[in-house]
């Protein structure tokens, strides 16, 4: 018998949202009704003109090898919405597709961090970016965002997590998990010190189309020469179209960085799926305005979900103003009981919730946010009502 497993991939948390979503669905295996808040991915279908735009491409033979860093159709398209949506241009050799938005940051990674090299990033944040960064040698430094400031660094503290090992920023506004959008005022002050301390700003904007009330988003990279050369975008099909399954993602950046990212995908995955990168294209360069239709009934959802919870008490939260998650403050709780259990962290809260309401949800210890869960709101209004009304029975049986 050979020894084991490897350090490095002992030393991996798994993705605790999976996690979560397996032992919700190993329950409703068994016949429970579970509900789930688990799931980052949209519950509406794939557009039909979509869907068949991938049946299309099987008839037409797209079933082969493609380049390394995808079709010329779909690098047009990507640069097409890019131009369209941003003002940004991007030649063809400054785009790679990637088997989904999570490869292109872990390309990404690989293909700019040595070892040592220091990442900045907001905490709470998405499970995936620390694991993510220290696979490729680099080191995680956080930045505390607290729900005080609207889960944001102040803009003051911004420049203290810079030191001469830093290399990239990663930005992910809107955020998962906790829907916040960088307003212009941080976004341009991230852009100064990039250019000032000449380090990489990877700009995760996969939820860039789910943006509520008066919120805008604001692609860092249009704002000058400068910034957009240090900037590797980050973005895919999944969110905005409700395509999580087909595995297309992708990043636009400086050739050389497109380069090595390419040069390294060619010996893990090679291209993506051919027949997945024609829908894509049909996807970004059709009539848009079914994104514009899901965004809508995601802001309605989120109205509900909020007011919901904010009705409950010893539960609240702040309005997201972008993605669809929500981070419900748990904290009141911590240290109550259910039938004789103590509530001792966000852990204990989701486990004890699945376990005896079966409604799952995301502990925030998940995204190093203690005392939170996180709520996705891809889900019909019917369960988050239903959903809510199980919710505020266990709290009320907490002592
Ligand atoms: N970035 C963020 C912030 C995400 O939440 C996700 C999906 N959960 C991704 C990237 C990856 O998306 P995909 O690989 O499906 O394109």
């Amino acid at each position: 018998m050979p020894t084991g497993i490897s350090k490095k991939v002992q030393a991996i948390a798994p993705s605790a949202t999976l996690t979560i979503n397996s032992k919700a669905k190993a329950l409703r295996e068994q016949g429970f009704d579970v509900l789930s808040f688990a799931v980052g991915e949209p519950d509406f279908d794939t557009p039909v003109v979509i869907r068949d735009a991938m049946k299309d491409a099987l008839d037409q033979g797209m079933t082969r090898y493609t380049p390394v860093n995808g079709t010329l159709e779909l690098r047009k398209a990507i640069a097409y919405r890019q131009k369209v949506d941003h003002g940004l241009e991007y030649g063809m050799d400054e785009i790679i597709v990637c088997n989904g938005a999570k490869q292109a940051i872990y390309n990404a990674f690989q293909a700019i961090l040595d070892l040592g090299d220091e990442v900045i990033v907001d905490r709470p944040c998405w499970v995936s970016y620390p694991e993510m960064e220290r696979m490729a040698g680099g080191t995680p430094i956080f930045a505390d965002c607290p729900e005080s400031q609207g889960f944001l660094p102040t803009i003051a503290e911004l420049a203290t997590h810079i030191t001469p090992r830093t290399k990239a920023f990663i930005l992910n506004t809107p955020s998962n998990p906790n829907g916040c959008v960088w307003t212009l005022e941080h976004l341009q002050e991230l852009a100064r010190l990039a250019v000032e301390h000449d380090f990489y700003i990877i700009a995760d904007e996969i939820y860039e189309n789910l943006i509520y009330d008066d919120a805008k988003h604001y692609p860092i990279a249009s704002f000058s020469d400068e910034v957009k050369k240090r900037t590797i975008v980050i973005n895919g099909v999944s969110k905005s179209y409700a395509m999580t399954g087909f595995r297309i993602g992708y990043a636009c950046a400086d050739r050389e960085v497109i380069a090595a990212m390419s040069s390294y995908q060619s010996h893990s995955t090679a291209g993506a799926s051919a027949p997945a990168q024609h829908a894509a294209a049909v996807a970004l360069t059709m009539d848009q305005s079914c994104v514009e239709e899901m965004r809508k009934s995601f802001e309605a959802r989120r109205n509900i979900l909020v007011s919901l919870i904010n009705g409950i008490d010893g539960l609240s939260c702040r309005t997201p103003k972008g993605a669809f998650y929500v981070m419900m403050n748990i904290k009141a709780l911590i240290g109550k009981h259910y039938k004789g259990k103590e509530i001792a962290s966000s852990v204990d809260f989701a486990t004890l919730l699945l376990d005896n309401y079966q409604v799952a949800l995301v502990p925030g210890a998940a995204f190093m946010a203690e005392g939170f869960c996180r709520l996705s709101y891809a889900c019909g209004i019917d369960q988050i009502r239903e959903g809510l009304t199980r919710i505020a029975a266990f709290v009320k049986e907490l002592e």
